[in-house]
């Protein structure tokens, strides 16, 4: 269903006549409402491993190299995947919004989500819920923890948005031998305010074109403005400047971005550079995976409402997106690549599904 992006488990069912499955499965598909009472029912470690036995092998291949500065960075992200009014279940957690009609309870279910970013393959790991009363940092929590277990030596960099800057997640982080890296915001007032004085009168580090920008960058480590934190961290800034050509009157307009890092990382092993790019690798977790995962592998639809079956199919999204991207960048040849997208080869996916159906849906006589 994920791999034809289908998006629903009665699109699946339509599939049911073809001879795929029979070869496929040995027996008939079942229904859509057996598939979403067993995805309730099923281990969600099983799905677990096949993420990865997934991992292993592409590891084994040599196929999830670090980028050129060497370190293997993991991203841990908050996701919603589906808010109602109407629905709840046992896992869903609770807020009230306010409308115009009054205060009203919204239920949604969120998950941490944890993903590995390659040099040129990125693999989404794993994913856990964030219970219902407890925040997004317990659940990452939760997340890492299984993470390390199963992975030990996947990743050297754990980084995350400003809600990461925070002294519990970099001590546990610490404490489980990896290095930190976290978005500065306006949660660490005194570390920002004694950052931007020093950038402001110190030389930048680097100064440099990075794609259509322009990159100058600021360096400094040993600050000691985090006291709940023992251990002194590192803050590098990246100002960056890029036109773009208005298309009302195609006048050209500089823009500027100025990014904040806090990490734990020590010079020696990662330069400026690196840091500032790791710091952008972070989106990826939302440009390519969640936006991908969202639109165009429904990941996000509802197909059982329960607190298991959400998980299983979320999880399953992950697992088919990491086969159908390491399939499509590392078995594809660069010429085939170029010539068909992976929209391309998620309906030749799909169109060997219907291939063998040789009647369709029944319909009524003309
Ligand atoms: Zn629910």
């Amino acid at each position: 269903m994920f791999l034809s992006r289908r998006g629903s488990l009665h699109a699946l069912e339509q599939t049911r006549p073809s001879r795929f499955w029979a070869r496929w499965l040995g027996q008939e598909m079942p229904s859509a409402d057996s598939v979403g009472r067993i995805c309730s029912r099923m281990d969600v470690s099983d799905v677990r491993a096949s993420v990865h036995q997934v991992y292993s092998r592409l590891k084994r291949m040599k196929a999830l190299e670090p980028p050129a500065h060497g370190l293997m960075q993991a991203v841990v992200d908050g996701h919603e995947t589906t808010a109602s009014r109407k629905r709840c279940c046992s896992g869903c957690c609770q807020r009230i919004v306010h409308t115009a009609a009054g205060d009203m309870a919204e239920y949604y279910h969120r998950y941490a989500v944890l993903r590995l970013v390659g040099q040129d393959l990125s693999l989404m790991l794993d994913a856990e819920p964030v219970r219902p009363g407890e925040d997004e940092l317990a659940a990452s929590r939760r997340l890492v923890e299984r993470v390390l277990d199963g992975y030990p030596r996947a990743f050297d960099v754990l980084a995350g948005d400003a809600i990461y800057a925070n002294t519990d997640w970099f001590k546990f982080v610490l404490g489980r031998g990896k290095h930190a890296l976290a978005v500065l915001k306006d949660n660490r007032p005194n570390l920002i305010a004694d950052a931007r004085t020093l950038f402001g009168v110190l030389p930048a580090t680097l100064d440099e074109p990075a794609g259509n920008r322009r990159r100058r960058c600021w360096d400094c480590d040993g600050f000691t403005s985090w006291p709940e934190l023992a251990s002194r961290v590192r803050v590098v800034r990246s100002l960056e400047t890029y036109t773009v050509r208005r298309q009302l009157d195609k006048r050209e307009e500089e823009l500027s971005s100025d990014w904040l890092w806090v990490t734990t990382l020590p010079k020696l092993q990662a330069a400026t550079q690196a840091v500032v790019n790791m710091g952008h690798d972070r989106w990826t977790i939302e440009n390519q995976g969640f936006n991908e995962l969202v639109n165009r592998w429904h990941a996000d639809h509802v197909y059982k409402h329960e607190p298991t079956a959400l998980l299983v199919f979320f999880l399953f999204a992950l697992l088919c997106l990491n086969v159908f991207i390491a399939f499509y960048c590392r078995n594809l040849k660069p010429a085939a690549r170029k010539a068909i997208s992976m929209l391309h080869v998620a309906q030749l996916i799909a169109s060997e599904l219907y291939a063998s159906i040789r009647q369709g849906p029944a319909r009524a006589p003309i």
